[in-house]
């Protein structure tokens, strides 16, 4: 149920301070300890699980429904323009706090947020082939 090392288990516990903003039964939100705007927001399940691997499937409902509430919230209370939900599994992908959860971080025009990447450039049989890999 919960990881006694975990920092967002304590912040579930009480334990750890957070600027809680959102909860329910399953959930709980608070805002991102380094904000990449303002607002920026964290979904986590109550329940401890490390990502999108192993998250269960309920809990994952419950942080995706929790996430769009937010989501509306952040437009009507923060007038933001636009909302970007981003998930990191494994520290390949950038997790760097191994308790589910899911980025809301409401977009303003012209805030200092951009994509991190650019697009690979790839055949169609590269395409084909990867599409083949995935399909197996
Ligand atoms: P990720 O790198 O996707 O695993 O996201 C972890 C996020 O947790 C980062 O954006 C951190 O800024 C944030 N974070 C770490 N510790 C705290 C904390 N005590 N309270 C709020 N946010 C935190
Ligand atoms: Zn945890």
């Amino acid at each position: 149920m919960s990881d006694g090392d975990c920092i967002f288990c304590k912040i579930v516990a009480g334990e750890l301070p957070a600027e809680r903003i959102d909860g329910d039964e399953h959930t709980i939100a608070f805002l991102d300890i380094n904000p990449w705007t303002r607002g920026h927001a964290l979904v986590i399940p109550r329940r401890h699980t490390k990502n999108l691997y192993e998250i269960g499937e309920d809990d994952l409902r419950h942080a995706a429904v929790a996430s769009k509430r937010l989501a509306r919230r952040m437009r009507d209370c923060l007038d933001c323009e636009g909302v970007n939900l981003i998930n990191s599994c494994e520290p390949a992908a950038w997790q760097t706090v191994f308790h589910f959860h899911v980025h809301v971080i409401p977009r303003f025009n012209g805030d200092p947020l951009r994509l991190p990447g650019s697009p690979l450039k790839i055949d169609a049989a590269s395409l084909a082939a990867v599409a083949a890999e995935l399909r197996a």
